[in-house]
């Protein structure tokens, strides 16, 4: 009999929906684009009078060329970034980074101390060896995992100049990844672009790191979905959202497949095995970064351990989660999908 698996849903209130729509005026009071970027769509949506469109168009492109400047700094898909250079250099000598990326980093070596290490950005040789390992369909060998392991440990290994702002890595062959706390990141100086051109009502969603602000178009708190982690389709839960950040992480987009076995794209940096059991983790958060490393850190954590860390720390009381977990057989259970 194949191992039963529990769906098992936490209290809590959550978000994260994403477009697919054209760039355009979606009605009267509200502009909405789609752009491609960081390796998935991003989406804006104004509220704004139709004799303010044309100023809202001007700032949804300045939100944009933001959105964009901040993958330029922090892609490691890229070889000309600043992250890029930080990965080639930073063992051989400190690397001066922008006031952004330093920030990020900051916030990303706090997060790992706050997160008994589940949140990581040093993780990025344990994500190169499965990604190559799902692209050879072979699992790692424990040599493999224990020598990327040895790179592993932000609070540990990295070393920050806050005058010089400048990153240095305490051992050779170490890499950062900022793939669970950038977008979040992005978001939050997206928004702030936004209130500067005089725009207070908003949603940005990138690739499920989304921030609201204000109203929607008829003056009501917006409504947002948690997206159903296993339907294309559909939602879980449908949220009413005002000045909160809401980001969803899950095994449902990004993962390998090896021996027919799925493995998920978030790792435990303390295992150097990929996460399981966590289907879709979505966190509340007062900001977008602190929303995107806690959905992070929670699909390491586990459910229990994620709260336990939440509740230590009044910095994180604003923070809420939905957290739904299931085994990999617990899929081969469900009905299928009905074509719409
Ligand atoms: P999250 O849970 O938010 O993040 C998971 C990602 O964080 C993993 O993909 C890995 O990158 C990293 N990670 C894994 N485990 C941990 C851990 N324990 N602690 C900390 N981090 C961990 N994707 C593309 O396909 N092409 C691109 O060109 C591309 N460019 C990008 C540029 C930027 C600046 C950013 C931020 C992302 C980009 N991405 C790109 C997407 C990126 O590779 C991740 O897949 C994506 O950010 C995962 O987001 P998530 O919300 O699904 O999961
Ligand atoms: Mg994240």
């Amino acid at each position: 009999m194949k191992r039963l698996a529990l769906l098992f849903l936490i209290l809590a209130v959550f978000a994260g929906c994403g477009g697919k729509s054209g760039g355009k005026a979606e009605s009267g009071n509200l502009y909405k684009e789609t752009q491609e970027l960081m390796g998935t769509f991003a989406t804006v949506r104004v509220v704004a009078g139709k004799e303010d469109l044309p100023r809202a168009q001007e700032a949804v492109n300045k939100v944009f060329a933001c959105l964009r400047h901040m993958e330029d700094l922090m892609s490691f898909h890229r070889e000309d970034t600043e992250v890029a250079q930080v990965n080639r250099e930073a063992f051989d000598h400190p690397v001066a980074v922008s006031a952004e990326t330093f920030e990020v980093i900051k916030a990303a070596v706090q997060f790992a101390k706050d997160t008994d290490g589940a949140f990581d950005i040093t993780v990025g040789p344990l994500v190169k060896l499965w990604a190559d390992a799902g692209k050879a369909g072979r699992l790692p060998t424990q040599e493999e995992i224990a020598d990327a392991l040895s790179k592993v440990g932000a609070a540990a290994k990295i070393k920050l100049d806050e005058e010089k702002k400048t990153v240095q890595f305490a051992v050779k062959g170490m890499s950062i990844d900022l793939g669970g706390i950038a977008k979040g990141y992005a978001v939050d100086r997206a928004i702030e672009v936004l209130r500067a051109a005089g725009f207070q009502d908003a949603i940005i969603d990138v690739g499920g790191n989304m921030t609201v602000i204000g109203r929607n178009a008829d003056g009501k708190k917006w409504t947002v979905g948690v997206k159903n982690f296993f339907r294309k389709n559909g939602y879980v839960e449908q949220v009413e959202a005002e000045n909160m950040a809401v980001s969803t992480s899950g095994d449902y987009e990004r993962f390998v497949v090896i021996n027919g076995h799925r493995y998920s794209h978030i790792i435990d940096p303390r295992t150097g095995m990929p996460v399981e059991g966590a289907a879709s983790v979505t966190i509340i958060a007062g900001d977008g970064m602190t929303a995107d490393a806690w959905s992070t850190a929670a699909s390491v954590l586990g459910s229990s351990k994620a709260l336990e860390l939440l509740r230590k720390d009044a910095k994180y009381d604003d923070c809420q989660m939905l957290f739904a977990a299931c085994t990999q057989g617990f899929r081969d259970y469900l009905a299928p999908e009905e074509e719409k």
